[in-house]
């Protein structure tokens, strides 16, 4: 998970006639995540239609007044929002990463992700939204060990032409809008002091 931008509502009207999934609506959001979802960072188009989804339930018993609330909505994927379902807590919400910076809470340890500073919403988000669920750790490793080859080309080569080219494509990998950019930007963070320095 990693910070996004909440862009302006392109189609308030659609909002205010009770078209939450207007398209619209929809693409400002894939658009603002790099059609990413908002939890898992896994790319959404390319393996489902994706989804316009309520950060906070909309179920009768919990906030139906927020069903068309723009603040509210977010960009995720079949599995998260299935794992979230309509459950929330009020008193340790979900980590939402458009109104706050998920490294307050979270960190990428390896192809884990883990609640940092004893963070409890970090902890439940984690645990709820099943975080570290066996695709996404599979998906996780496979990017990093492509980092690792990245970097080990980087770090073998004596072509200075070669090694830059190297570099510049490890760090392009870490960034928004690539899949599990969390992962990669942790792991080149790790070995920073090294690259920078080849
Ligand atoms: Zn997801």
């Amino acid at each position: 998970m990693i910070k996004i931008n909440r862009p302006t509502c392109p189609n308030e009207k659609a909002l205010a006639s009770g078209n939450y999934k207007h398209p619209e609506n929809k693409k400002a959001l894939s658009e603002a995540s790099n059609d990413k979802c908002m939890y898992c960072e896994s790319k959404i188009s390319h393996i489902d239609f994706g989804h316009v989804e309520h950060i906070k339930p909309k179920a009768e018993d919990k906030y139906p007044e927020l069903t068309c609330e723009w603040s509210n909505l977010g960009y995720v994927c079949p599995k998260c929002n299935n794992k979230k379902s309509d459950k929330y807590h009020q008193d340790q919400p979900y980590i939402d990463p458009y109104s706050e910076c998920p490294a307050d809470h979270l960190y990428a340890l390896g192809w884990l992700i883990l609640q940092k500073n004893g963070s409890e919403r970090g902890e439940i988000t984690i645990r709820d939204i099943d975080l570290n669920r066996v695709e996404l750790i599979e998906k996780r490793q496979t990017r990093i060990m492509e980092i690792q080859k990245a970097m080990d080309a980087c770090y073998r080569t004596q072509n200075k032409t070669l090694r830059d080219a190297a570099i510049k494509q490890l760090h392009a990998e870490s960034s928004p809008d690539k899949e599990y950019s969390l992962f990669v930007k942790s792991m080149l963070d790790t070995h920073s002091g090294q690259t920078s320095s080849i």
